[in-house]
C-alpha cells in the first residue's frame, strides 16, 4: 500500500519547522499537522535570543553552548534580517553572587567557544567614565560593567520563516489540524487528525513528534506510545514594560541570584524570565501575579527611574514552557540539550523531539534527517517490510547544505 507522505511532523513550533525544512530540503515528502498556528505555543514565548547561552557555562553544558554558538553565526550570516547582534550589559555589585573575576572568565570562556576570529567574540569591561551612558543603570555600589555581544531574533517570524522555506522545499501545511491518534502499521503509520472540522486520515512513513509541552500527550495518542523519558513543563514569564533603555540588553541578578535579561522590545523594554514547575494543560499557562511582581522588582533594583512603575504600568506579559528532563536540581541548573527518542533504532517510524533551544533548531534537524535516513532511504517489499537500498547521492548532498 502507497503512502500519502514520507514524514509526518506534528507541531508548527519552531523545531517542527525546522525538522519540515530539512526533511524537505532532502528530497522527501513532508506534512506539518498544527493544532493552533505557526509558533503560537513556546516558540513566540521565548527571551528572543540567539545565544550559547552564558549562563549554561555554570553548569558545565560546553557542548551545548559551543554548538549554540555555531548556530547564532550561520543566523547571523545567513538571515541577517531576522537576527542581529545586539550589545550585553553584565553589571556586578559589591553583593552580586558572581564576583567580577568569574565574569570576567565566563566570558573568556564564552569567546572561545564562539571563536575568537570569529568577530562575535570581543568583551571588555567599560571605563568608570562610560558608566554614566548606561541608560541609568544604577552605580551604587557597583563594581565592574562587562561588555559582550549576542544575538536578539523575533521568535516568532523565525518561526515563520522556517516554515515558509519548508512549504517552498515542498512541504504541506495542515493548520489548524490535530493529531487524535496514529499507529504503527506493516506499511507505516496511519494518522488520524480532525481539520475543519473533520476526522480525516493520511499515511506516512514516519511521524515526529515536534509537539513541545504537548510532547507527552501526542506521544500518548501514538501506538506504540514511545518510552519518553521523565520529564518536567518549567514556566518562564516576561513582562513588557512602557519604557526604551535604548538598545542594549542588560543582563542582570535578581534578588534570589537568577539571571534574568532587560532587553529592548519595539521600542519597550522585555523583562525575563521566571521558572516555575507547571502541572496542567500547555494551552493554559498564563503568568502569576507573582512572576510579573519578581520581574518588576528586579527591573527597579537596577534602573532608580523605574520605581514608580506600578503593576498595572505592565503593558502586557506571556508565560511559555520548558522541557526540561526531571532531575532533583533547580531547572536553572538543568541539561537543556535536546532529547530524540524513537519507536527503532535501526529503522525507527515514530521519533519524539524533548526540550532544546530556539537557537539550535537546525542541529535538531539535522539529527533528524539522520536517524530517520534508513526508514526513508529503504524500499519497502509488498507486505510492508523495509528493504535497505542505498542512500541517493543527491539526497546527501542537499543535507550537507543544512
Ligand atoms: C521562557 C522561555 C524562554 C526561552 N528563551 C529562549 C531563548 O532566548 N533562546 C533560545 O534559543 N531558546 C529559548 N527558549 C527555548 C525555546 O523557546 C524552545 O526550545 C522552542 O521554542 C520550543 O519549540 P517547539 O517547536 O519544541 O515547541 P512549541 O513552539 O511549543 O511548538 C509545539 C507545537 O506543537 C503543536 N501541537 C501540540 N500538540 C499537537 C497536536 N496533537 N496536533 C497538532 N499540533 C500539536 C502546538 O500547538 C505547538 O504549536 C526559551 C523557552 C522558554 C519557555
Amino acid at each position: 500500500m502507497s503512502t500519502d507522505f514520507d514524514v509526518l511532523v506534528v507541531g508548527a513550533g519552531i523545531q517542527g519547522a525546522g525538522a519540515a525544512e530539512a526533511l524537505a530540503k532532502a528530497g522527501y515528502r513532508v506534512v506539518i499537522l498544527e493544532q493552533l498556528g505557526i509558533a503560537a505555543a513556546t516558540s513566540s514565548r521565548s527571551s528572543k535570543l540567539i545565544h550559547g547561552g552564558l549562563r549554561y557555562l555554570e553548569s558545565g553544558q560546553f557542548q551545548l553552548v559551543y554548538e549554540c554558538l555555531r548556530e547564532r553565526r550561520w543566523l547571523l550570516e545567513n538571515k541577517p534580517q531576522l537576527v542581529r547582534m545586539v550589545p550585553f550589559y553584565i553589571p556586578v555589585y559589591r553583593y552580586s553572587k558572581r564576583p567580577a573575576w568569574l565574569v570576567r572568565l565566563g566570558l573568556t570562556l564564552y569567546a572561545l567557544l564562539s571563536g575568537v576570529t570569529s568577530g562575535y567574540s570581543r568583551f571588555r569591561a567599560l571605563r568608570k567614565s562610560e558608566w554614566d551612558h548606561l541608560s541609568g543603570l544604577s552605580t551604587d555600589d557597583l563594581v565592574a560593567v562587562y561588555r559582550y555581544y549576542d544575538a536578539q531574533t523575533d521568535d516568532a517570524a523565525l518561526t515563520r520563516n522556517v516554515i515558509e522555506s519548508a512549504i517552498t522545499q515542498g512541504a504541506q501545511l495542515i493548520c489548524p489540524g490535530s493529531l487524535v491518534g496514529a499507529e504503527l502499521t506493516a506499511h507505516g503509520v496511519r494518522v488520524d487528525y480532525v481539520a475543519d472540522g473533520q476526522l480525516n486520515t493520511l499515511r506516512t512513513r514516519a511521524l515526529v513528534n515536534c509537539s513541545g509541552p504537548w510532547v507527552e500527550s501526542t506521544n500518548a495518542r501514538c501506538t506504540p506510545a514511545l518510552p519518553l523519558p521523565p520529564i518536567d513543563l518549567v514556566a518562564g514569564t516576561h513582562i513588557l514594560l512602557p519604557l526604551s533603555l535604548g538598545e542594549k540588553i542588560f543582563y542582570v541578578e535578581a534578588e534570589d541570584g537568577r539571571a534574568v535579561f532587560v532587553m529592548p522590545w519595539r521600542g519597550k523594554t522585555l523583562v525575563g524570565t521566571t521558572e516555575r514547575s507547571y502541572c496542567g494543560d500547555p494551552r493554559d499557562v498564563v503568568p502569576t501575579i507573582d512572576e510579573e511582581g519578581y520581574l518588576l522588582r528586579t527591573l527597579q533594583r537596577y534602573f532608580p527611574q523605574t520605581r514608580s512603575l506600578q503593576d498595572q504600568d505592565i503593558l502586557d506579559s506571556f508565560a511559555g514552557l520548558r522541557v526540561l528532563p526531571k532531575m532533583e536540581q533547580s531547572p536553572f541548573a538543568r541539561p537543556r540539550e535536546t532529547l530524540l527518542c524513537c519507536d527503532n533504532d535501526k529503522a525507527p517510524r515514530i521519533l519524539a523531539v524533548a526540550g532544546g533551544k530556539l537557537t539550535s533548531y537546525r542541529v535538531t534537524a539535522h539529527r533528524i534527517v539522520k536517524k530517520l535516513r534508513p526508514t526513508l532511504e529503504a524500499a519497502e517489499s509488498p507486505d510492508g517490510e523495509l528493504i535497505a537500498r542505498s542512500a541517493k547521492s543527491s539526497l546527501s548532498e542537499k543535507e550537507r547544505n543544512l
